[in-house]
């Protein structure tokens, strides 16, 4: 049986973060991951905020595909344009992020694991047995580690297998988007926000351009049932028929669900949840990986101080006092959006414009921590 420190359950960009930290403290790490190459093989919008991307360290510059300047957020027919001179966000090619991310994490000395999948655990002394399943043979492997993270998404096999509390269904946004080659792009600096309470109910409708031909587009309702028609009457949008008309090509597309609030616990003994597996993404946008990032190294840290010196692992209250405060105002934030309806939604924007929200924004707003002063 294979031993190591930690064992990384999903090699994205959370359970990359974790891995790197640990291996390059010394630590022997393993990472399962069932697919044959590590991430979400582009399953993701990927805008992220200059500020967070620097936040979290390593190199994006081979993965960046636009600069973002600015936005339209639109709202029943109103709507509030904000531009600024600097970059504020980039649009990554979140296949080629979430690779480099797993070379550092390897090039420091972590050992992934590919067509690997996480089945189940038993506590075994101090520490765990993992079972895995080969995705190609379905051989079954066996390896033990000291401390076991789960870092393997919204559905977590490990949050599962070790009876942490579940999501409710309306901690999710339900998502689709598509991306679209030959697109009518007419401001490639800047991505379009919907906000529409009545047909895309607890989340929003987007369009974030990756070049002056390729966009993605996408949508999200905290209404399960109610994906397909928020879906058809989103993609008739005049605005979104005119991004695609007339010979915009689909280039790939994906439903998908992001957790819009942390989990009662992300903590049992040795076991972590980091990422979406822990629902450490924003509710306001659903932005996930400069937390899901900053919360893998408190786990990371942490594992460490454990293997090294015996130190009990204080993950759980460690991330939630760094930013719970802050997941919680976007939390907030978009509580207020759904309370609004479509008119007080639509009247905020006009304010918003009477009163200069847009130079407010320029001047201190950040994607991540809200208000930057
Ligand atoms: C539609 C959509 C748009 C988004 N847009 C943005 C955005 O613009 N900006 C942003 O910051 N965030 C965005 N997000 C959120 C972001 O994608 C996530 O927050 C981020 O990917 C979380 O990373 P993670 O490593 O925790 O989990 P994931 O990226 O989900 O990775 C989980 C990994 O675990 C692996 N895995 C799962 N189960 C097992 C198992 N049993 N055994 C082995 N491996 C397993 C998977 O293959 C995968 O590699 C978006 C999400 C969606 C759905």
């Amino acid at each position: 049986m294979q031993k190591f420190d930690v064992v990384v359950v999903g090699g994205s960009v959370s359970g990359s973060a974790v891995a790197l930290r640990c291996a390059s403290a010394g630590l022997s790490v393993a990472v399962v991951e069932e697919h044959p190459l590590p991430g979400k093989y582009g399953r993701c919008t990927a805008i992220v905020s200059k500020k967070g991307l620097n936040s979290i360290g390593g190199e994006y510059s081979s993965s960046a595909l636009n600069k973002i300047r600015g936005a339209d957020i639109d709202a029943a027919g109103a709507r509030l344009s904000i531009r600024t001179g600097k970059v504020q966000a980039i649009v990554l090619d979140r296949f080629k992020f979430d690779q480099a991310c797993a070379r550092r994490a390897g090039n420091a000395g972590a050992r992934f694991l590919f067509n690997t999948r996480f089945e189940s655990f038993v506590a075994d002394g101090s520490g765990f047995v993992a079972t895995c399943k080969k995705t190609k043979n379905k051989a079954t492997q066996k390896i033990r580690c000291k401390v076991l993270v789960g870092a393997d998404g919204a559905n977590s096999s490990v949050a599962a297998a070790a009876c942490f509390p579940a999501f409710r269904e309306r901690d999710y946004a339900f998502c689709y988007e598509a991306e679209y080659g030959c697109a009518n792009v007419q401001k490639a600096d800047a991505v379009q926000v919907f906000l529409d309470s009545e047909k895309l109910p607890g989340f929003f409708g987007w369009a974030v351009p990756c070049s002056s031909s390729v966009v993605r587009v996408g949508l999200g309702t905290t209404s399960r049932h109610r994906l397909l028609y928020s879906k058809a009457a989103f993609f008739s949008r005049p605005e979104i028929r005119a991004l695609l008309w007339p010979a915009a090509k689909v280039r790939r597309e994906f439903y998908a669900m992001i957790p819009l609030r942390p989990r009662k616990r992300t903590q049992i003994g040795n076991v972590l949840l980091v990422g979406d597996a822990a629902g450490q993404a924003k509710a306001s946008t659903g932005g996930g990986i400069v937390f899901a990032s900053r919360c893998a190294k408190i786990a990371a840290d942490e594992a460490v101080a454990f293997v090294r010196r015996g130190k009990p692992i204080r993950y759980e209250q460690r991330w939630r006092k760094a930013y719970c405060g802050k997941l919680g105002l976007h939390r907030r934030i978009r509580s207020v959006l759904d309370a609004l309806g479509n008119r007080g939604l639509s009247f905020l924007l006009l304010a918003g414009k009477f009163l200069g929200l847009g130079a407010v924004l320029e001047r201190f707003g950040d994607m991540d921590e809200i208000l930057s002063v």
